[in-house]
This record gives structure tokens, sequence and C-alpha cells, in this order.
């Protein structure tokens, strides 16, 4: 049976030196807090915001939410951007997205204070990883990901790695994260032939498709070690990853499971960067 890569103890090593970071500001007058964005009442947008309150709490972040109407427009929204950009009490802003179709998304990613941007959409921040600088605000999936592979010690130069997703907010950012470790990385996506024969050949695979237990035995060996980063339903109504994890778990060498991997890991990983915002401001 497979070593299981759980998230909680990557996540409660995050936190723990969070804590003592944050013991530190507020000794000097500092509040570490996230101002959250939300247009409309989405439930799932709800839903995930009452737990990232409920983190938030638990280690001493404060938070605030600003719900607003669907119905702004680019400019209303690019105005408040703009108020949150000067208020001195917001150390980071989470929008949440997707935005209204009639909202230019890119104007908005474009407005918030790179400073702020805790959820690294602005442009900016994006560079600086596809230039290979790690030091500044990730994409908290990905990033997630890699604190699992590091956390474990799992030797990643020049081995080789396959990600199946090539979407702006995981495949893309995670493959400059394991090139930036001298990985040997293969991006794959729909189109991509004979997936499974790409898969087995890997020492790591990091599947993020969002199609519940896709992947099969038939995309492993003994030796793979398999990152799930894929969140979806079962016909069923049970949540899933992509991994066919009962079946795959007595094959593969190490696998996180779903939940509580990679996604215990991300939200910590968010309030760390309203952390890091924090201290840099
Ligand atoms: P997305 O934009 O839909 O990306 C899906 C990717 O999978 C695309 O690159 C797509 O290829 C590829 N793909 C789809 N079908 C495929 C197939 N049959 N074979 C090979 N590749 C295939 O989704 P996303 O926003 O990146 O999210 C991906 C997954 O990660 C979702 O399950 C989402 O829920 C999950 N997620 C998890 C967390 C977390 O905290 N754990 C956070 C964010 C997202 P094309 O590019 O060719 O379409």
């Amino acid at each position: 049976m497979a070593e299981i890569l759980k998230g909680n103890v990557v996540a409660a090593k995050i936190k723990e030196d969070m804590i003592e970071r944050i013991k530190k500001l507020e000794a000097n007058g500092t509040y570490p807090t996230l101002g959250i964005v939300r247009l409309g009442d989405n439930a799932s947008d709800v839903s995930y915001e009452k737990s990232i309150i409920k983190n938030c709490d638990a280690i001493g972040i404060q938070s605030k939410v600003f719900e607003k109407e669907t119905s702004m427009t680019t400019e209303e929204l690019i105005a408040f951007m703009e108020e949150l950009n000067n208020d001195k009490e917001i150390s980071g802003i989470l929008m949440f997205r997707p935005l209204p179709k009639h909202i230019d998304e890119e104007k908005i990613r474009n407005a918030i204070s790179p400073s702020k941007d805790v959820d690294c959409m602005h442009p900016l921040n994006l560079e600086k990883i596809f230039e290979g600088d790690m030091t500044g605000f990730s994409p908290a999936t990905p990033k997630a990901a890699m604190e699992i592979l590091l956390y474990n010690e799992i030797p990643l130069e020049g081995k080789n790695v396959v990600v199946v997703n090539r979407s702006m907010v995981v495949g893309k950012p995670l493959v400059m994260m394991l090139l930036e470790k001298n990985a040997t990385v293969t991006i794959c996506h729909s189109r991509t032939k004979n997936l499974d024969e790409v898969t087995r050949n890997a020492d790591v695979v990091v599947t993020a498709l969002g199609k519940p237990k896709f992947f099969t035995e038939k995309f492993f060996t003994k030796d793979s070690i398999v990152i799930d980063v894929g969140v979806s339903m079962t016909e069923d109504g049970k949540l899933s990853g992509d991994v066919d994890y009962e079946n795959v778990v007595n094959l593969v060498d190490k696998v996180t499971p779903v939940p509580g991997g990679v996604g215990s890991v991300t939200t910590t990983l968010l309030l760390n960067q309203v952390v890091m915002a924090c201290e840099n401001n």
C-alpha cells in the first residue's frame, strides 16, 4: 500500500511558523487583515468565504467581507479596488472569481495593488513566477502541491515530473515552480496522445483535470508518486479527486488523498500570504 501524503501535517507546519510571525507583528501594533471581496451570494463563494474566515479566526488573522452587487460596473469595481488598495487596515485582498460576465476581469486583475495581491492575480506577480523568482505571492493551489512535495522531501532535481493541466491557476505556474527545483517537466492536456504512457514514465505525476476517478491503475507504476489536485463530485454526490484512489493506493509508491491532500494546504498558504503582505507593507 502507498504512503499517504496528507495535507494537514504540511498545513500545521506552515501555521506554526505563521503564529510566531503574527505575534511579532501584533507586538508592533500591526494586525494582518484579509479583505474579501464578493460580488453577489453564489453558494460556493459563501461557503469558501466561511471556511476562510474560520481559518483566519483560528490563527489570529482578521478578516473583513465586502459584499457587492453583481450589477456593479467594471469602473465601479476598479474604484472600489483603489479604496481597498489605499486602506491601511487591509493587508491583503482576495476577490472571488469568476466575476460576472459583464465585468472586464483583466482590468480588475490590473487594478489590485501588487503588494496586496495575496491570491496572485496581478500580471506582475505572475510574471515574477514565470521569471523563476518565487519570493513573491504565488497562486495557492500549485504552491500547495509544491509544499507537499518539499515537506515529504521528494527529490525533484533531474526527476521526470508530468503535470496534467495547462491552466494559469494550476498547471503553468506549477511548471515554473518545478523548473526552479530543476525537475524535467512535461505538461499534458486534453490533446495529449497516449497519456497513460506519458504518466507511467514519470517519477511524479500531478493531476488537475476535475474528472472524478479518471486516473486508474493503468496510468501508474509501483514507483509513481501521485499528487492529486483535482476536486469534483462523483455521480453519487461524493467528493473525489482525479485519481481512482481506492485502487491506485494499492499500486503506487506515494499518493495524496482527496479530501485531505492538496486542498487542505491551499487556504493556509493564502493566509500565509496575508501575513507576508502585512510584513512587507
Ligand atoms: P481547467 O481550467 O478546466 O483545467 C483542466 C485541465 O485538464 C486543462 O488543461 C485540460 O486540458 C485538462 N484536461 C481535461 N480533460 C483532459 C483529458 N481527458 N486528458 C488530459 N487532460 C485533460 O481547471 P482548473 O481551474 O485548472 O482546475 C483543475 C482542477 O483542479 C479542478 O478539479 C479544480 O476543482 C481543481 N482545483 C483544486 C484546488 C485545490 O485547492 N485542491 C484549487 C483550484 C482548482 P485543455 O487545456 O486542453 O482543456
